[in-house]
């Protein structure tokens, strides 16, 4: 079955502006539920599920821990979840094609989803203005697919060469690739070098200061690096970086019997699902029930998810980042430890979903 929206990442579309000198005044007419870092504003007619604000909360912890900021120092957030229409009337040149955007410490978008979004705010933290492909590489690092179709059981991101991506304009070069290369940096290098670099090449920066940075911040030269990262190869001393918000949820424990099973009603009323209701354009209307599981033992397993609707989207929160895969119901080969597990729909949905190890 086709679900009622396309079956793309909402990342492909959007952007990032931290150029904005002054923050955006909300219209009065907007409804408020506010966090501990993060407001949302939405129009009257949407539905924000119960669990949206706790879950944008905790999904802000948890990217800032994995790059080493404290939240404690953040300027308080504000999302602006609207209608297509509303969103137009909010655009600007820069923005003309964006599904979402940041605007400083202020971002846009239709889905109640917009982690891509905040982590741009998160990132101006350190800097509002680096080159256009580590802006929109980590913002997508962090993302997740918003929906699947089932057919799709590959990774998202195919290690492509990002060196033809590097210089260029925010609107002209795949954030896929982009996302997979700074993925890498994170978890290669960590997190000090790669603000290092973020902080010291810019919109403008040429190619060859950003290679003499690079350089300079990491002993290393970039050539050499693209090739070990266009190797495909995962050393042992990676580090689980970045991981999207989804391996901060809740573990689920197997049953004695060796099986793992998480039933769930996924229903924006419950306070442990997160999104939102669109009325205005159901095709984005989505939300979503996230736990995380321990997988005891790498080998085979039946990943099965019994519905009326609804994606199972299955995550490995380890390894090399760069290199994880998504998995959607079938025969899926696991490696041990921990893994999230998203549950997506539209409308309220009867969901079960089992893990059990079959093979080798
Ligand atoms: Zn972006």
């Amino acid at each position: 079955m086709r679900p009622p929206f396309p079956s793309f990442v909402v990342t492909v579309l959007v952007a990032a502006l931290g150029l904005f000198a002054c923050e955006p005044k909300p219209d009065g007419d907007l409804l408020i539920a506010e966090g501990e870092h993060i407001d949302i504003y939405y129009e009257e007619a949407f539905d924000l599920c119960e669990g949206t604000i706790a879950a944008s909360d905790r999904g802000i912890e948890f990217v800032a821990a994995q790059l080493g900021l404290d939240t404690a120092d953040f300027e308080h957030l504000r999302y602006m979840w609207l209608s297509r229409a509303r969103l137009d009337e909010k655009r600007t040149s820069s923005t003309e094609n964006a599904a979402g955007w940041a605007s400083g410490r202020t971002s846009y978008g239709g889905y109640a989803f917009f982690s891509h979004e905040i982590t741009h705010s998160i990132a101006f933290e350190r800097d509002d203005n680096s080159l256009p492909f580590l802006r929109e590489g980590l913002a997508t690092a962090f993302d997740e697919p918003i929906n699947g179709d089932g057919d799709n059981d590959g990774r998202l991101a195919p290690p492509g060469d990002p060196r033809p991506e590097f210089m260029s304009r925010n609107d002209e070069f795949s954030y896929d690739v982009a996302a997979g290369f700074v993925a890498y940096l994170l978890s290669r290098h960590g997190q000090e070098r790669f603000w290092e670099l973020y902080e010291s090449v810019h919109s403008g920066s040429t190619e060859s200061r950003l290679r003499r940075r690079f350089a300079a911040i990491y002993g290393l030269d970039l050539d050499a690096a693209v090739d070990d990262y266009l190797l495909g190869e995962c050393p042992e001393d990676a580090l689980p970086i970045p991981l999207p918000r989804s391996c901060g949820a809740e573990e689920l424990p197997w049953r004695t019997d060796g099986t793992w099973i998480y039933s769930k009603v996924v229903d924006c009323e419950d306070e442990e699902v997160a999104g939102g209701i669109n009325t205005t354009d159901p095709t984005e209307t989505l939300f979503e029930a996230t736990v995380t599981v321990e997988v005891p033992q790498a080998g085979l397993y039946s990943f099965e998810h019994i519905r009326t609707g609804g994606f199972a989207i299955l995550y490995r929160c380890g390894g090399c980042p760069w290199l994880n895969q998504y998995y959607f119901p079938g025969e899926v080969r696991l490696a041990a430890g921990r893994h999230s597990l998203r549950l997506q729909s539209w409308q309220p949905q009867v969901n079960t979903v089992s893990l059990a190890r079959i093979g080798d």
